[in-house]
């Protein structure tokens, strides 16, 4: 099973570019409305805590992060 580690909901994104600036190897903008762009769904480790960054200074609460259950911190 793989459930993706992140998903974002670009009804509720306002565009406002945080999460692109804070994590910009797992999201992006795209060119015409701005809205955020999941480029990876499951990121590697090391860009896993930027992922989790962006999720909290989204202004909208647009990135959701699906936390394994187990697996330590
Ligand atoms: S930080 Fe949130 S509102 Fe801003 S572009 Fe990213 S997902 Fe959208």
């Amino acid at each position: 099973m793989s459930a993706p580690l992140l998903s974002v909901d670009r009804e509720r994104c306002i565009g406002a570019g945080m999460c692109a600036m804070t994590a910009p190897d797992v999201f992006d903008q795209d060119p015409d409305e701005g809205l955020v762009l999941l480029l990876d769904a499951e990121p590697p480790v090391a860009h896993r805590a930027a992922a989790r960054m962006a999720a909290g200074v989204c202004p909208s609460g647009a990135i959701i992060l699906h936390e394994p259950e187990s697996g330590g911190a």
